[in-house]
């Protein structure tokens, strides 16, 4: 089997993600055999340093013997059963554990199977808890301008990235979209931590003003990841929090993307001491091995769904792979990865090393910013630096580093006209530097006209 054998049966069956299929008349797909540690290979030897993770998923690397292991002995068990009714050993033990390392008082455990899906899920359990309360009224949720929660229709719809959003618009419910705290958006001499408070008073007009049709406030907690990798101060979380409780609001953390140790603690909420009302996990949940997700919440939600049966106060929602054994036990193993080791200490001097390797881009002529939230860092290109003027999306400037990469052997799939390191945590310093040369050749190329 060669690429080119392996793409063109592709061509004929397969409809890919996130892609215009024609691209692909000009830009090869590859084609992966297989996976180790940071590498992929292809099919004819060409390996590729996996700089973000396969869409953030990936912790530990490809083919982690230890989650192998575990994944094979489960497989001789138990490979799936209904959740309803029923239950298994994985499943349970998962949620213990994860009862231990959230933020306090997020006592219950509910799945889902991708990180779509547990939103939608947040989103229904926080207007049914209010319903079930007699709080019929509350109909509504808020969310950030430039905010990402996945695909389906409820997710979009509290989402604000508008190349995802925008042609399903008259699809959609109506959610109420409130400026920011990005701290690329700075005045001159204001500080990430001002921009936050200064944005907050938008947040906090809509809450006082609307509590009583809001559900729920949602938020990727410190980093909106699809929305350009757009960092902000967790001040806004902590005053976030508070003001949720006094306008009697949910609080539901997206950490889809940030969870398990990505912003350098295991939750980005840790950073702004707070526990929301509705703790939404996936991606790096399984090490980046199988789709599963979950939804953390309070003893005092789970309480306001439980009754008799004719009071169908029950949550009824379900997915067929709700839970699934194999999934669990991959995150099973995953979280045994970070109690072995001191993983988010290791990712410290990662963090480092990769701030260090892209410091010099600062002063790139069309570089806006290079930021960076622990292990994700980013570098924005803007075509006027003074002005923070983009470059028009239809150049796809973008992709120039994209095809650079991947001749040079890293997969480094940049969100327009901004490229990020987000890699496994086992990559090593001298890989980081590797990759800052790749991605610095690869801005020159992408602003050379
Ligand atoms: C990826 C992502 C989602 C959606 O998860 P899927 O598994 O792709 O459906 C939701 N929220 C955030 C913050 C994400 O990064």
């Amino acid at each position: 089997m060669s690429n080119n054998a392996l793409s063109s049966r592709d061509l004929a069956v397969v409809w890919h993600p996130c892609t215009q299929m024609k691209d692909h008349e000009s830009l090869p797909m590859i084609p992966i055999r297989r996976g180790e540690g940071v590498w992929l290979e292809d099919f004819e030897g060409h390996r590729y340093l996996d700089a973000i993770s396969s869409w953030w998923v990936n912790l530990f690397g490809h083919a982690h013997p230890y989650i192998n292991a575990c994944l094979q002995e489960q497989l001789s068990q138990l490979e799936h059963v209904i959740l309803a009714g029923f239950t298994h050993e994985p499943v349970v033990a998962l949620s213990e554990r994860l009862v231990k390392l959230a933020p306090p008082g997020l006592t219950r455990c509910f799945y889902a199977d991708n990180g779509s899906s547990a939103v939608e899920v947040a989103l229904k359990m926080s207007y049914h808890f209010f319903r079930n309360q007699g709080q019929t009224q509350k109909t509504r949720f808020v969310c950030l301008q430039n905010s990402y929660h996945g695909e389906t229709l409820g997710a979009l719809a509290v989402g604000d990235v508008a190349l995802y959003k925008e042609t399903y618009q008259p699809l959609l419910m109506q959610s109420i979209t409130v400026p920011g705290p990005d701290c690329f958006d700075r005045e001159p001499g204001e500080s990430c931590a001002e921009v936050a408070l200064r944005r907050f008073e938008a947040m906090e007009q809509v809450l006082a003003t609307q509590a009583e049709q809001i559900c729920a406030v949602i938020i990727e907690p410190l980093v909106q990841c699809a929305g350009g990798m757009r960092m902000y101060d967790p001040i806004y979380l902590t005053r976030l929090r508070k003001a949720c409780d006094r306008y009697n609001i949910h609080l539901i953390a997206d950490e889809i993307a940030v969870g398990f140790g990505r912003t350098g603690s295991l939750f980005a909420c840790e950073q702004a001491a707070m526990t929301p009302d509705y703790l939404c996990l996936s991606k790096g949940l399984t090490g980046g091995y199988l789709p599963l997700s979950v939804v953390m919440t309070t003893e005092a939600i789970f309480a306001a769904f439980y009754d008799e049966y004719q009071k169908l106060t029950a949550f009824l929602h379900s997915h067929s792979y709700t839970g699934n054994p194999l999934a669990c036990r991959a995150a099973l193993a995953t979280l045994d990865l970070f109690a072995q080791t001191d993983v988010l200490g290791h990712n410290r001097h990662l963090a480092q090393v990769m701030g260090e390797a892209l410091r010099d881009l600062q002063d790139h002529p069309h570089v806006a910013e290079v930021r960076q939230t622990g292990m994700i860092a980013a570098v924005e290109l803007v075509k006027d630096k003074a002005r923070k003027i983009p470059y028009p999306w239809q150049e796809r400037r973008g992709l120039r580093i994209y095809r650079h990469a991947l001749q040079r052997g890293a997969l480094l799939r940049p969100l327009g006209a901004v490229s990020y390191l987000m890699p496994p945590y086992i990559i090593t310093p001298e890989q980081i530097h590797w990759l800052a040369d790749i991605l610095r050749e690869g801005i020159t190329l992408a602003t050379a006209d």
